[in-house]
């Protein structure tokens, strides 16, 4: 039962506070605290050497209330049916949060990528896809790229899935190479999401960016948009880590060198990176250092009950998913330290995932300048809703973001009543 779970009990002892404040009755809540679908397969592959090995799969699908279901894979070695379930209702959350008409879902493979040759990855890929084709589709669920996947891997997806069905579904996956259907803006999704949720936040607390210091933990697809695009916009990204160490320069770091650097580097790490002025920095003094704005990027549960306290940051806006424990968020709203909570902030990849699915199921092509606005657009206007919640419910933004989403849920699952 998911209550004897430890992950996915962190996200339900949230829900619940934020189901009571909202004051919901039970029965039309209930339904949510549960996923709708789990599915875990055994993916036997043939590894370069001859050998058979047999890998762990998943996928969850936490809530199609809304609509189809939506969600990242990811490819890691400590990847459980748990830390699955719970990122696949927050997907629930994050796409009623910024209302688009999803629902949640997400997957999973328990395998080290950096063990495996592109072969290898590619072979369980398809076979994975070939073990959970019974659960996606355009109109049932729809895999994205998350931890250690990238647009390769879906376009893999993409193929496996048609070589099935006998003809090409785009749909069936976002996050793909623009050659095979992906959306233009979808690579720098997250990170453009994550900047203009960093604009308003700003705006709301007065901050004048020009003079700000950013620390960005992770320097993946997603924390090396954000570094970047902060870069470009002439602001000072004063620390960046990866799961080598971390690196710190007082008057900001040049962030497209950095960025050239890690793609060249063949472990595509940013250890054994020179520049002048700069110093290196062990990840946990990365997270405390005296930053107008903190931006966790890389994985979920950075941010604990053992160094909230010592948190120095005005605001944190978090882009990856979970980074903070609640444990660790009671902390911060006692030492008043604004977080902008994942399921707003992050959301930029799911809306551009969207607004691929949108292009694909019409066989549309839209430039990039038309993606960014209408990312750009919605993120706006659903930060303005969370914001607004948070004001006149006096409550912190994550429990106005939950509320929020709460509510369009359940509204949602009363219209569409029970069944049978
Ligand atoms: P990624 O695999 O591309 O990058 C992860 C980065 O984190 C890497 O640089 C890695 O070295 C670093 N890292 C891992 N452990 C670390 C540690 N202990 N300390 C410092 N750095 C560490 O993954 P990603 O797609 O960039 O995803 C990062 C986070 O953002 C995840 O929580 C993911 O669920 C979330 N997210 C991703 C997307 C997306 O579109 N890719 C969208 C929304 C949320």
């Amino acid at each position: 039962m998911p209550e004897q779970n430890h992950s996915y009990a962190n996200m339900l002892k949230v829900l619940d506070a934020c189901a009571e404040k909202l004051g919901v009755c039970w029965d039309d809540y209930v339904p949510l605290r549960y996923p709708e679908r789990e599915l875990t397969v055994s993916i036997p592959v043939e590894m370069d050497d001859g050998h058979v090995k047999v890998f762990t799969g998943y996928r969850v699908q936490h809530s199609s209330v809304r609509g189809p279901c939506k969600g990242g894979l990811r490819y890691s070695s400590d990847v459980d049916l748990d830390e699955v379930r719970t990122l696949a209702a927050l997907m629930t959350w994050k796409c009623a949060v910024v209302n688009i008409p999803y629902g949640g879902a997400k997957g999973g493979v328990q395998c080290d990528p950096t063990k495996l040759s592109s072969q290898e990855l590619m072979r369980i890929t398809r076979r994975y896809t070939a073990m959970i084709l019974p659960l996606i589709g355009p109109e049932k669920d729809i895999p994205a790229p998350d931890v250690n996947t990238n647009a390769q891997i879906m376009g893999w997806i993409m193929d496996t899935y048609s070589a099935f069905k006998g003809f090409t579904v785009p749909g069936v996956v976002t996050g793909k190479p623009v050659e095979i259907g992906g959306s233009l803006g979808r690579e720098d999704a997250t990170g453009r999401g994550v900047l203009f949720t960093i604009n308003q936040i700003a705006l709301k607390k007065g901050i004048d960016l020009n003079k700000a210091s950013f620390a960005v933990q992770g320097f993946g697809k997603v924390g090396e948009a954000i570094a970047r695009l902060l870069y470009q916009e002439g602001y000072r990204v004063v620390a960046i880590s990866d799961i080598s160490g971390g690196i710190y320069k007082e008057d900001g770091l040049d962030i497209l060198d950095l960025s050239n650097y890690v793609k060249k580097n063949p472990s595509h790490l940013i250890e054994g990176y020179k520049a002048e002025g700069i110093s290196s920095l062990a990840n946990q003094e990365l997270l405390t250092l005296g930053v107008d704005i903190l931006v966790p990027s890389a994985r979920e549960n950075q941010i604990t009950e053992d160094n909230a306290g010592d948190i120095k940051a005005k605001i944190i806006v978090e882009a990856a998913n979970g980074p903070t424990t609640p444990e660790a968020d009671q902390i911060l709203n006692e030492k008043g330290i604004t977080v902008v909570p994942d399921i707003l902030s992050n959301a930029g990849g799911v809306v551009v995932s969207y607004l691929e699915w949108v292009q694909n199921i019409q066989y549309l092509m839209w430039d990039e300048k038309k993606v960014n606005s209408f990312l750009q657009e919605i993120m706006e206007r659903s930060f303005q809703e969370v914001w607004e919640f948070h004001e006149q419910n006096k409550v912190p933004m994550r429990e106005a973001a939950y509320m929020l989403a709460l509510d369009r849920t359940i509204k949602a699952r009363k219209i569409r009543g029970n069944f049978p």
